[in-house]
């Protein structure tokens, strides 16, 4: 009898995580979610025998309450079952981004538990890698309040119970926005080192993310950004990552690798200005992988991402790096969700930018590295 080869990689996502609606207009539309995991379907990754499959659980009161306070808890709790509540500005609900909205609390806390059956099964060893996309959207949400578009904070609360546990963590977030709510939930411990790259406050929300926010106390030299200017693409963008990312997350050595996979990096992501392809995207998505193997594991959560056809490929792309599936060339024509898809990569990518702004965008890159490097890898014995 042969034995039944163990799974290299988990995807933790039910439908029901796709299904509410923020408001009409909204641009984070968890539909996105369902399109990705048909394309994952039509590509017969959902087949591959190295694929785990589990499904969300709601989150407790009480695990949310490791990274948020109980009175916005329970303000999120009462808007969700369709109170009112009339200090909710106070929380950050009621803007554009944040709208209450009946059904927030259980819709939030099912993707927070999607989160935590991940990192359960890498706890476990059931494998080394699990993927929850539904998460990493909400790494803006703060301790007292939600902000861009983020309620409950799974990758901090995840990150916090792996903490109490004794554990030390390494969280890396490529999202196009600043990680700040996850860097604000650790920046005063050693115990969890926080590495954002991302498009410069400067330019865009929620306007942190400077190399100069090291982190404080004992937590000085473990929080760590990596801004980037407007228009930057793959081959910069990867060779600014691999001057920081890889370097801070050996010496650091986490017993853990906890990663963000935004996708709103992309080059035609409504939101923002970088230049992102599906293939840099997934570059580093490997390169991460790669980081997680000499630690006990990796958890990796979803993220920003607004234009639907980049994110079903990227993290139908990101997935099977972690499965060590090897996907088609073509986008499946069966995969009709999403119109004029014709292959995973872009293909064509951006238009090659004027000199002078290619030079612009290198020159700001140079800086940031320079000034991590100085500011930070002292700390890390580099
Ligand atoms: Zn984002």
């Amino acid at each position: 009898m042969t034995e039944q080869p163990s799974p290299a990689a988990a995807l933790v996502y039910s439908d029901e995580l796709s299904q509410h609606v923020l408001n009409p207009n909204h641009p984070m539309r968890p539909i996105r979610l369902r399109y990705m995991h048909e394309l994952m379907a039509a590509s017969e990754l959902l087949n591959a025998p190295s694929l785990l499959q589990a499904e969300p659980r709601m989150a407790s009161r009480d695990e949310i309450l490791l990274s948020h306070d109980p009175d916005y808890v329970d303000a999120v709790r009462a808007i969700g079952s369709g109170g009112i509540v009339p200090n909710m500005y106070e929380f950050g609900i009621g803007s554009g981004d944040n709208p209450p909205r009946p059904g927030m609390y259980d819709s939030t806390a099912l993707v927070v538990g999607g989160t935590l059956v991940a990192t359960q099964l890498v706890r476990d060893g059931k494998v080394p890698v699990a993927f929850s996309p539904a998460g990493g959207v909400h790494h803006h949400a703060m301790f007292n309040r939600a902000s861009g578009f983020g309620v409950f904070n799974d990758a901090a609360i995840a990150i916090q119970k792996l903490v109490d546990d004794g554990l030390r963590v390494a969280y890396v977030d490529i999202d196009c926005h600043h990680g700040d709510g996850v860097q604000a939930a650790f920046y005063k411990t050693d115990r969890v080192l926080t590495i954002s790259l991302h498009e410069s406050g400067q330019w865009l929300f929620p306007g942190s993310g400077f190399v100069e926010e090291t982190g404080s106390g004992i937590g000085e030299g473990y929080s760590v950004n990596v801004p980037l200017a407007p228009y930057t693409q793959d081959e910069l963008w990867l060779r600014t990552f691999d001057s920081t990312v890889p370097p801070l997350v050996e010496a650091y050595a986490p017993d853990l690798l906890f990663i963000q996979l935004g996708i709103d990096t992309h080059f035609r992501d409504p939101l923002t200005h970088l230049q992102i392809t599906t293939q840099g995207f997934t570059a580093a998505v490997t390169r991460l992988l790669e980081l997680g193997r000499v630690n006990d594991g990796t958890v990796a959560v979803g993220g920003g991402g607004y234009d639907m056809g980049a994110v079903a490929r990227a993290w139908t792309m990101g997935l099977a790096s972690m499965a060590g599936f090897e996907l088609p060339d073509s986008v499946p024509e069966s995969f009709d969700a999403v119109a004029g898809l014709d292959y995973f990569e872009d293909r064509p990518g951006p238009v090659a930018l004027d000199e002078d702004v290619a030079e612009e965008v290198e020159r700001f890159a140079v800086r940031t590295v320079e000034a991590v490097k100085s500011t930070i890898f002292g700390r890390h014995g580099l």
